[in-house]
C-alpha cells in the first residue's frame, strides 16, 4: 500500500530520548500532516469495519489519539486504558513488570461486557509488556481480543512474542 511508506517517512525518529541509547519513534509529526493521518485512521478503518467489534481499548497516552477515530468510524464504543490513579471511577487494574520495577494499567469496572469483541490499541509495540497487561486485564472481564494494532512495531524486542496466540497488525516495523 502506497500510502504506507509516506506514513513511515512522517514518523520522527529522535536519538537518546528519554535516555540515552533510545532511538525515540515520535509520531507527533505524523500528526502534522492531515492526510497522512488520515490515511492511517483509514488503514485502520479498513481492516475493522464490518468485524462485529464493540470495543475499540486504547492505551495511555497515544492509544488515545489513534483509538477514538477509529472507534468513531466503526460505530465502536471508546475505552480508555489508563495509567494507575487516573480514572476516577472503580477500577480493574493489571501490573506488569518493567526493566525496573512495575508499572500498572487501569479500566473503569462496567465499560465493557463480557463477550465483547474488542480491538486494542496502541502507537507503538517495543517489549510487548504493556500490550500483554491489557490483554490480561480484558481477559479477566471475559472480553474477546480480536487483534491488537499498532502504527509501529520494534522487531528487534521481539514483544508480538508476549502476546501468545494473539494477532498483532502493525503498518510499519522500525529498526
Ligand atoms: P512496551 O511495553 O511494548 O515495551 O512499550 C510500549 C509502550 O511504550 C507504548 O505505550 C508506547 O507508546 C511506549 N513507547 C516505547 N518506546 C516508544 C517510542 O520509541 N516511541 C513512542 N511513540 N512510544 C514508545
Amino acid at each position: 500500500d502506497s500510502r504506507i511508506m509516506k506514513i513511515a517517512s512522517a514518523i520522527r525518529v529522535i536519538p537518546d530520548f528519554p535516555k540515552p541509547g533510545i532511538m525515540f519513534q515520535d509520531i507527533t509529526t505524523l500528526l502534522l500532516e492531515p492526510k497522512l493521518f488520515k490515511d492511517t485512521i483509514d488503514l485502520f478503518v479498513e481492516r475493522y469495519q464490518g468485524k462485529n467489534i464493540a470495543v475499540v481499548a486504547g492505551i495511555e497516552a497515544r492509544g488515545f489519539i489513534f483509538g477514538p477515530p477509529i472507534a468513531l468510524a466503526i460505530g465502536a464504543k471508546f475505552v480508555p486504558m489508563r495509567k494507575p490513579k487516573k480514572l476516577p471511577g472503580e477500577v480493574i487494574s493489571e501490573e506488569y513488570s518493567l526493566e525496573y520495577g512495575t508499572d500498572c494499567i487501569e479500566m473503569h469496572v462496567g465499560a465493557v461486557q463480557e463477550g465483547e469483541r474488542a480491538l486494542v490499541i496502541d502507537d507503538l509495540i517495543a517489549t510487548g509488556g504493556t500490550l500483554a497487561a491489557a490483554l490480561k486485564l480484558l481477559d479477566r472481564v471475559g472480553v474477546e481480543v480480536v487483534e491488537c494494532a499498532c502504527l509501529i512495531e520494534l522487531p528487534e524486542l521481539k514483544g508480538r512474542d508476549r502476546l501468545g496466540a494473539r494477532p498483532l497488525f502493525v503498518l510499519v516495523k522500525a529498526d
